[in-house]
């Protein structure tokens, strides 16, 4: 299998140097190990991503020498692939109606998750086809996917072994809105099964997501890929890096600095060269080949 790498953006504004950071360390990993690497942009919810996001997000990519080495994908796109796999996930009694509104998931004193979800305190689950009949005549439901009483466990290149009891601790999740959209862990779990996906490199806030996703692969028939998360970056004064921060978006960036420039400023970060080193793509390469030679890949 080809080492396949990705970058999935939510094209919801100009990228920031965290967001490029992602993208970096993908295209690194992958072309470190000889492989390919993928762009995919995560526009499920198209009405609050429009297309003019995702076209700049290509363009500071290519900016700073970063091309898809295959179509570039759009969720929005693809909601018969979706189906698809959730009507696999339904076949198996995996999936149920959920009518809980965000004002009954907030009133209820449910636990948090490690990144701050609510875990779902399974009252749908529970419901009897009566009581069911009843709330549809006024509601329209979310689908969630049931989760087991079981440890989930694999290794992340970075972390090491993660562990989770999926139903305590993440709890069931939504595979489908309301509204008929496909939520973000169905789609993104199909789509990079589908690409041949083989590692996953991104932000740690997406750590406990990884657990739910890899359910679903075991679930969709899927060959599960390697997982690298990777620490979140923040501002030179230890701000948490936004969307909204001028100083750190591409706009500034680009206006500021050369591609060179920038890909030093995002190494440095990552703490894998010293302030003010200018690199190439090829640099950038080279450190990370020699910090991956005695890697135990194994997962
Ligand atoms: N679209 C997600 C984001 O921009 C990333 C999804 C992923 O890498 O799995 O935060």
């Amino acid at each position: 299998m080809t080492p396949t790498g990705r970058f999935a953006p939510s094209p919801s504004g100009r990228m920031h140097l965290g967001n490029v950071y992602a993208a970096l360390m993908s295209w690194l990993y992958a072309r470190a190990q000889g492989g390919r690497w993928l762009i995919r942009i995560e526009d499920l919810d198209a009405m609050r991503c429009p297309r003019h996001f995702a076209d700049e997000i290509i363009d500071d990519l290519r900016w700073l020498g970063l091309e898809s080495d295959g179509e570039i994908l759009y969720q929005s796109e693809r909601a018969d692939i979706y189906l698809e796999a959730f009507n696999k996930l339904s076949a198996q009694g995996l999936v149920y109606d959920c009518f809980c509104s965000r004002a009954d998931l907030r009133a209820s004193s449910a636990p948090h998750s490690s990144d701050g979800t609510p875990i779902y305190s399974g009252t749908c689950r529970l419901l009897t086809p009566e009581q069911k009949a009843e709330l549809l005549k006024t509601r329209r439901p979310a689908q969630r996917v049931h989760l087991p009483d079981e440890i989930s466990e694999f290794k992340d290149f970075t972390y090491g072994v993660q562990q989770c009891n999926l139903l305590k601790d993440c709890g069931d999740f939504v595979v489908r809105r309301a509204d008929g959209v496909f939520a973000y862990q169905l789609a993104v779990t199909v789509d990079d099964a589908l690409s041949g996906v083989t590692e996953v490199v991104r932000g740690c806030d997406l750590m406990p997501s990884a657990h739910l996703q890899i359910f679903l692969y075991k679930k969709l028939g899927y060959n599960v890929p390697a997982f690298r998360h990777l620490p979140l970056l923040t501002a030179p004064d230890g701000r948490r890096l936004s969307k909204r921060d001028d100083d750190t978006n591409m706009g500034y960036l680009r206006q500021h600095y050369t591609p060179n420039q920038v890909l030093g400023i995002i190494m440095n970060a990552a703490g894998k060269c010293l302030k003010g080193e200018e690199l190439s793509l090829d640099d950038c390469l080279k450190l990370v080949i020699a910090e991956c030679r005695n890697e135990d890949r194994s997962i």
